[in-house]
């Protein structure tokens, strides 16, 4: 088993931290929030007290933090991870972040002798502490593999997409078809409300017709029909609108700088704006149904 650090222990790194620690791995942890940190060192794992800490010993180091700028923190300049991680050291980050910063970091570490891998992620928490995340993979074949294993400790699938980037392009290209679909899925329900038709009814029959999709069976946007989604909790993140509004904007700007024409999800981001700008900002992206019914 190896040793490996983990930086970003929010709601989907520490419940992926603790499926290295269950499949028998050595963890060293850094959050720049220190309960964050504490819990994880309650359940076995060792505290580091700045990034640079986690590479001591390290065979890899997997990274889940909000978003490219505090990739960029983390990984470059004084004390920063490709400064001080062993040669060889495998770094794996699991953000979301725009493709452009993905390839720029990887070649820094790579230049610094270092292997790396961008590596996000589908499924959510629940996909999370259930280990049973999709990581769509950019990278070298060969450190692709080295991650496989440490990968399928805490997903069912490990899928390689091509080169350093590709995995975030696969990330921003799915992640609008969610944002769509979610919209979506809420003003079927929202549409359903004023027919008089039951919310379990639309799910049952909708759930078993052209119209389903993970939004629907796995993430439904009112309470009831799958009891693990938000809905059911007042909408508690899960994830939250912010990050949607930070992935259909990553989507958007990819669009922008390569001359594809998304439409829908151009829409679906100013949607998601609106919502974050409503104070919807900390609300799960479920959660974008209240401000559809109350557009009506
Ligand atoms: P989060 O905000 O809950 O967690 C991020 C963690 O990083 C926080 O604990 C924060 O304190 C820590 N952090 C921020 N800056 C840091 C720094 N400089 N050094 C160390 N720690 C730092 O976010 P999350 O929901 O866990 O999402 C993390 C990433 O995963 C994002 O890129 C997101 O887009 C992606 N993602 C999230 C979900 C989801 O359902 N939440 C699903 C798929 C992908």
């Amino acid at each position: 088993m190896a040793r490996i650090g983990f930086i970003g222990l929010g709601n989907m790194g520490a419940p992926m931290a603790r499926n290295l620690m269950r499949a028998g791995h050595e963890l060293r942890v850094f959050d720049v929030f220190l309960d964050r940190t504490g819990r994880l060192v309650a359940e076995g794992a060792t505290a580091a007290e700045t990034p640079a800490g986690v590479t001591e010993g390290a065979e890899a180091i997997v990274t889940m933090l909000p978003a490219g700028r505090e990739v960029r923190a983390v990984y470059g300049g004084q004390g920063g991870l490709i400064e001080t991680a062993a040669p060889g050291t495998l770094l794996i980050d699991c953000s979301t972040i725009d493709v452009a910063t993905a390839r720029e970091v990887a070649a820094l570490a790579h230049e610094g002798g270092l292997a790396m891998i961008d590596a996000p992620v589908s499924g959510g928490v629940g996909g999370a502490e259930a280990a049973t995340l999709t990581f769509m993979v950019g990278g070298p074949e060969a450190e692709v593999e080295r991650a496989r294993p440490i990968l399928a400790a805490m997903g069912k699938a490990v899928i390689r997409a091509g080169e350093a980037g590709a995995g975030q392009a696969a990330k921003i290209c799915n992640n609008m078809i969610l944002g769509v679909s979610m919209i979506a899925v809420c003003e079927a329900f929202a549409l359903a409300e004023k027919l008089g038709l039951d919310h379990q009814a639309l799910f049952d029959i909708a759930s078993k017709s052209s119209g389903q999709c993970w939004s629907l069976t796995s993430y439904c946007p009112v309470p009831g029909p799958v009891p693990a989604s938000p809905a059911n909790r007042d909408y508690a993140p899960g994830f939250t609108a912010q990050m949607m509004l930070k992935d259909l904007d990553l989507a958007q700007e990819a669009a922008r700088s390569s001359g594809a024409e998304t439409e829908l999800g151009r829409h679906a981001a100013e949607l998601y704006r609106r919502f974050v700008e409503c104070n919807g900002s900390g609300t799960d992206f479920s959660g974008i149904i209240r401000m559809i019914r109350g557009r009506a």
